[in-house]
């Protein structure tokens, strides 16, 4: 693009203010003159002289009329560089053509060297005698040009925000999207150095997170100080885009020793918003002094904003792929977690000889605390439980929450069992301290599994090792740990196989009941018998019931064969009672079990066994143990009161392994209390013992009920149990739970206990 007949060669004389028709010089000067451009007629060709330049040309290019009419060549070296070459030929080109009319666009020097953008619009006129001239205009198209440059940069800007956007969206990592978004601010606003600044928790500073034109290795590494000691700050603390103009006159805040090393003159920083609150700040700044035009802050806020939202998108991403594998209560990891930890290390193992330990952890008695305490306070117990856990263990561990009161440990790279064993003890000393929930202290321990792990094994089957192990240490009295053996997976499997023989169980008529002799402790007379259920298993023998209870409490069976126990210990009730007119009826005792209380229809069955037998309800005692009192509190009295209303006897099983207030009995409908055999055993040996069955004994008299000592075995216990006031006693030194035939044996000629003393 060139054009315009700029005279070159040959000394031009100043033709400013010629005569009107003398060399095409214009006629209405005056009106010329205020048109806002610059008038020119000039010979065409490269050796034209300038005949006439209007005045304007001082305003726009800085040279007086007679200055540029003088130069034939100051045209040509006013020309910018970059456009001279292009300019020339085309003048030269047309000058020499049958060319009418020309324009183009070109930048020009100012006289004081700033840069003027010029339209010149020209036309080939030939005088009288011949010659070529051309007749133009050269319009200032600076601002015009300026304009369209900018309009070209919002576009570019513009452009580069989608892109991020798009980016952001096709899953680029925040790393790539932080670098795009540092290298784009840095490029369309024309500065040295783009900064990412992410907030630290705490406020206190920001960390660089990416950088542009910094010094390499800053991200991830250089802080920068918050409030006012760091334009970032400052512009955290007012939350809207902050211009440094010049730091030189800067006295808001100071700028940050990053900042300061770059040696940065001016600066634009903006939030980056989340949705929780400030994420952190973007920030351009360069070496001059400049100012940051509005569109300038629009295009790095938006900038910004991308950033932010993919910020909350990835947070929110984290944050669901968190959830699925922690246990939202103790922030632990679940066991979806835990079994892929387990699996990669059980892969390392078998790459490499070493051992893991799994343990599985259980908090003993936390259904009761939990009942009783309420979730709430449960849920508080295990959020306090689960940090304990992790205290004892090595960062390397993994501790997880399976669900309820479980807990799995991975040790990872242990040398052998005792390494397990020293966790399993560590655990137990950091539950030595007691849990202090709302002011109160509560005592917790824990029964322990572990099972060793060589890479061999399945992950699911060492689960079930552990879980059997940790089964054995609550049998054998809870806060302890137990090593998994081969015994234990026979055990193991055993419980599995009782579930599908237990649906079969009572179609097979495979149940049956025992009795065992509730004795006077005044004349050793026997007042009644407990029924206790069996399972008389066709491959297993005899099993007892708690092997196959608490399986039949989980999948409902435990319905049917309460319906069973209850009718078939009436109907044995009624025929002893039939048998013997004279004597004084013998009370029969029937266990319930937590499922059956709360069952609606109890009731009712009981009622039904009654009335199927003819029993008296004043024979038929119930018995509940001390931890269905725990469960649901309001329920249970109309539960207990609906029973009492048919006529029976209530009894408290288990008495002293609960938590049952004294308050709590005296609301209740209850009969009897029995005393649990975890007392009676030290009864007479034991002072602590002694003194609780002592204590026992004077509260249920006080309240009106009868205390039955349960599991005694030596003669020394039925004397204590005696000389503290205890009105029945049941166990082994009596009689073993018996078929029904050998305690009619008994009712005949009486028992041999009393035969014995005799
Ligand atoms: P429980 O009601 O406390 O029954 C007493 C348990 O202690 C019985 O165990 C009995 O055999 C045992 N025992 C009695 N005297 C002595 C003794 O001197 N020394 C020792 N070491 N043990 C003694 P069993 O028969 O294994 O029953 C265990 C539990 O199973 C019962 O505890 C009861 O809670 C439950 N249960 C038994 N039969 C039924 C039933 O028909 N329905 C329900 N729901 N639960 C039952
Ligand atoms: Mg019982
Ligand atoms: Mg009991």
């Amino acid at each position: 693009m060139a054009s315009g007949s700029k005279p070159r060669g040959g000394a031009a004389a100043p033709v400013h203010g010629l005569p009107a028709a003398s060399a095409g010089v214009p006629e209405h000067q005056g009106l010329l003159e205020r048109v806002p451009a610059i008038l020119y007629v000039a010979e065409a060709g490269p050796a034209g002289r300038w005949l006439y330049v209007s005045p304007q040309i001082e305003a726009i290019l800085g040279f007086s009329p007679e200055q540029w009419c003088a130069d034939p060549y100051l045209w040509a070296r006013q020309l910018h560089p970059d456009d001279r070459e292009s300019v020339l030929a085309t003048e030269t080109e047309e000058a020499s053509s049958k060319h009418q009319s020309n324009a183009s666009e070109y930048r020009l020097r100012h006289r004081e060297g700033h840069v003027v953008w010029v339209r010149d619009n020209a036309l080939l006129l030939r005088d009288g005698e011949g010659h070529r001239h051309w007749h133009g205009v050269l319009s200032d198209i600076t601002e015009h040009k300026r304009a369209e440059a900018e309009l070209e940069r919002r576009a570019a800007q513009q452009a580069a925000v989608a892109r991020l956007g798009e980016h952001a969206l096709e899953g680029a990592t925040m790393s790539q999207l932080m670098q795009e978004v540092v290298s784009s601010a840095a490029q369309l606003v024309g500065a040295g150095v783009a900064v990412v600044t992410e907030l630290l928790p705490g406020h206190g500073s920001l960390l660089v997170r990416a950088g542009h034109g910094l010094r390499p290795g800053s991200a991830g590494k250089v802080t920068v100080p918050g409030g006012n000691l760091s334009q970032s700050g400052y512009t955290l603390s007012t939350g809207g885009p902050v211009v440094v103009a010049d730091w030189d006159l800067e006295d808001r805040f100071e700028p940050s020793p990053a900042m300061r090393e770059r040696r940065v003159r001016s600066g634009l920083t903006v939030v980056i918003e989340g949705r929780k609150g400030p994420f952190g700040v973007l920030g351009v700044h360069s070496r001059a002094a400049r100012s940051y035009e509005a569109g300038d802050v629009d295009f790095v806020q938006a900038l910004a904003n991308v950033l932010g939202d993919a910020f909350e998108r990835q947070a929110a991403e984290d944050d669901v792929r968190h959830r699925a594998l922690h246990d939202p209560l103790t922030g632990l990891p679940n066991k979806v977690l835990f079994m892929d930890r387990l699996e990669q290390a059980l892969a390392r193992l078998r790459r490499r000889r070493s051992l893991a330990a799994i343990l599985f952890l259980d908090l003993d008695r936390f259904k009761l605390v939990n009942d009783s305490l309420g979730h709430q306070k449960g849920d508080q117990l295990l959020a306090a439980a689960a940090p304990r856990i992790k205290q004892a263990l090595r960062a390397s561990d993994t501790v997880a929450r399976f669900g309820g009161d479980e807990f799995g440990i991975l040790l990872d790279d242990i040398s052998g069992e005792h390494d397990a064993v020293e966790m399993a003890e560590r655990i137990a000393a950091v539950f030595t301290r007691p849990f202090v929930l709302a002011g109160t202290e509560y005592f917790m321990t824990t029964s322990v599994g572990i099972v060793l792990a060589q890479g061999g094994e399945l992950a699911e089957d060492l689960i079930r090792d552990a879980d059997a192990a940790m089964y054995r240490a609550k049998e054998r009295g809870r806060a302890r740990y137990e090593l998994f053996d081969e015994l234990m997976r026979g055990r193991a499997m055993s419980r599995l196989r009782v579930e599908n023989d237990l649906r079969r169980a009572l179609e097979r008529d495979e149940l049956l009941l025992n009795y065992q002799p509730v004795v006077s402790l005044r004349d050793h007379s026997i007042v009644g018998v407990e029924a206790l259920l069996r399972w008389q298993h066709p491959e297993r023998g005899l099993v007892p019931p708690g092997d196959f209870i608490p399986v039949a409490e989980e999948n409902g069976l435990i319905e049917p064969i309460g319906r069973w126990v209850l009718d078939r210990a009436c109907r044995q009730a009624a025929q002893w009672y039939h048998a013997r007119p004279d004597a004084a009826p013998l009370e029969m005792s029937v266990n319930l079990s937590a499922v059956q209380v709360k069952h609606r229809g109890l009731a009712n069955a009981v009622q039904a066994a009654l009335e199927a037998t003819g029993l008296d309800p004043a024979c038929l005692t119930l018995e509940i143990t001390e931890s269905v009192l725990l469960e649901d509190a309001d329920g249970l009295g109309g539960a207990l009161a609906g029973l009492k209303a048919l006529g029976v006897q209530l009894v408290l099983d288990d008495f002293g392994t609960g938590y049952s207030s004294l308050a709590y009995l005296t609301r209740l409908p209850l009969d009897a209390l029995k005393v649990d055999r975890s007392f009676v055993d030290g009864v007479g040996t034991e002072p602590r013992d002694t003194a609780i069955t002592e204590a026992i004994v004077a509260m249920s008299h006080a309240l009106s009920l009868q205390v039955v000592g349960e599991g005694a075995e030596t003669a020394l216990q039925i004397a204590e149990l005696s000389r503290l006031g205890c009105d029945l006693a049941q166990g082994f030194y009596f009689a073993r739970p018996v078929p029904p035939e050998q305690i009619t044996r008994m009712l005949e000629s009486g028992p041999t206990w009393l035969a014995a003393a005799r």
